[in-house]
């Protein structure tokens, strides 16, 4: 059998490594449209702060240990499932018995003159290496980033650390509105600023502006900001190119059923190109985030494999690393009672929906992130130990049955 996988981020490396601990007779090709091995989005910006091989999470010699064969700068063009091929940008096509579908997400910028030149962003590292050259070579030291989401206040902070003026505009009154709650996102944004990021809330950009060359921003308010470098940060798309003209089901992302297989019966579909439902709501979304987008290849793996597995569904999660003070945000940030601590620069906060955990906040603390998930994921009833929850010992260093018997 010979099975193809294109895209080697998250999604697509854990299908491969899942495949190959079931399957060692397949043929495996992994496709990749960038120049490099696999690696992690997440640990980008420790690679441009230290020069380090951070974000090279697997070996250089991952691809023949693992017997994958491994093609990089290899861009899908075309899918073709009524034949079982792929066309490639140089012309040449490629056929399979199998696909998976790990394409990722591109940048999502609904602003007039996001794709001038001069327009950045930090999506993929072919992306962010052309933006952090520029400011370490000093050619650039003035940054303007519109939005303030997660990846938006990674970026802000890197290119303060790398010496850059930073200015950073975001349409709503907190900064990473999806995730944090208006408290914890003001922790976030006092952090922020005190690292010089100059943050500026209900600051609507409407336009890039510049000839040929973006130069600035227009701003709804008529006012113009120009800077060296301008960075859009206002979000993700799954990248859908290479479906065009398949037939492949999608809506937002590529639709799949409870085992990731798309609406063509031999391709599976993995990662933030995907939309699968929400673990808590039930919902269909994508949630773009690491953890899903291995937990969704491996169980793309196994069903390739022929192990019959569904896949549980997608966490919202997202967490803050580089603020100096860790941040972890999971489910959703409403219920109908709301737990809250606040000590110093520690906040806890949990929601409930009927004494069952839907959503927590934590804020300096986050030892209680892995107890607090699992209570959320099991749909525990916490009654009997509510007024526990918020002691800062709670479940620390506890497998969950440890901690309910200790607290109930
Ligand atoms: C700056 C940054 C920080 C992040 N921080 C965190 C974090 O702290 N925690 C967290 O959980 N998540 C974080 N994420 C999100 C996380 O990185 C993604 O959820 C994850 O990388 C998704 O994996 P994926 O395999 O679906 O897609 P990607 O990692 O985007 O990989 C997509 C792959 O598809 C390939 N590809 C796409 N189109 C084609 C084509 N037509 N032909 C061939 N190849 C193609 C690309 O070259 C690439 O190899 C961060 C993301 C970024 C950008």
């Amino acid at each position: 059998m010979k099975i193809v996988i294109i895209g080697a981020g998250p999604a697509g490396v854990s299908a491969a490594e899942t495949l190959r601990a079931h399957d060692r007779e397949s043929e495996v090709i992994m496709l990749t449209a960038e120049p490099y091995p696999p690696y992690s989005p997440p640990a980008m910006v420790d690679h441009f702060l230290t020069g380090s091989d951070a974000h090279l999470w697997r070996d250089p010699d991952w691809a023949e240990q693992a017997g994958v064969d491994y093609r990089k700068g290899v861009e899908v063009t075309a899918i073709q499932p009524d034949t079982h091929s792929l066309q490639l940008k140089d012309g040449s096509g490629l056929e399979y018995d199998r696909l998976v579908l790990a394409t990722g997400g591109g940048l999502y910028a609904p602003l007039e003159g996001a794709d001038l030149a001069g327009v950045f962003n930090f999506k993929s590292l072919s992306a962010a290496e052309t933006l952090i050259k520029k400011v370490k070579s000093g050619s650039a030291s003035t940054a303007i980033v519109v939005g303030a989401g997660f990846i938006g206040m990674e970026i802000a902070l890197l290119l303060r650390e790398l010496g850059a003026a930073v200015t950073q505009v975001e349409m709503l009154d907190q900064v990473m509105a999806a995730m944090l709650d208006a408290d914890t996102a003001a922790v976030a944004l006092d952090i922020l600023r005190e690292r010089g990021v100059d943050v500026r809330l209900n600051t609507k950009a409407a336009a890039f502006v510049g000839e040929k060359q973006a130069k600035g921003i227009q701003l709804e308010s008529g006012e113009r900001l120009e800077a060296d470098v301008l960075i859009a940060a206002t979000g993700i798309k799954p990248n859908l190119k290479p479906l065009e003209g398949s037939g492949i089901a999608h809506d937002w992302g590529i639709t799949v059923d409870e085992h990731l297989r798309t609406s063509v019966s031999d391709i599976y579909a993995a990662g933030d190109a995907v939309e699968t439902t929400d673990r808590l709501t039930g919902e269909t979304f994508v949630h773009a985030i690491f953890p899903n987008a291995v937990e969704q290849g491996r169980v793309a793996g196994l069903n390739l494999a022929g192990i019959d597995t569904r896949y549980e569904g997608a966490d919202r999660m997202n967490s803050l690393k580089h603020l100096g003070l860790p941040i972890m945000a999971a489910g959703l940030k409403s219920g109908d009672e709301v737990l809250r601590t606040r000590q110093g620069g520690h906040i806890r906060t949990i929601y409930l929906e009927d004494n069952r955990i839907v959503g927590f906040q934590l804020v300096g603390d986050v030892t209680a992130a892995g107890i607090l998930r699992s209570l959320m994921n099991q749909g525990e009833n916490i009654l009997p130990y509510k007024d526990r929850l918020l002691n800062p010992n709670f479940g620390q260093g506890m497998l969950v049955w440890d901690a309910i018997a200790a607290y109930a």
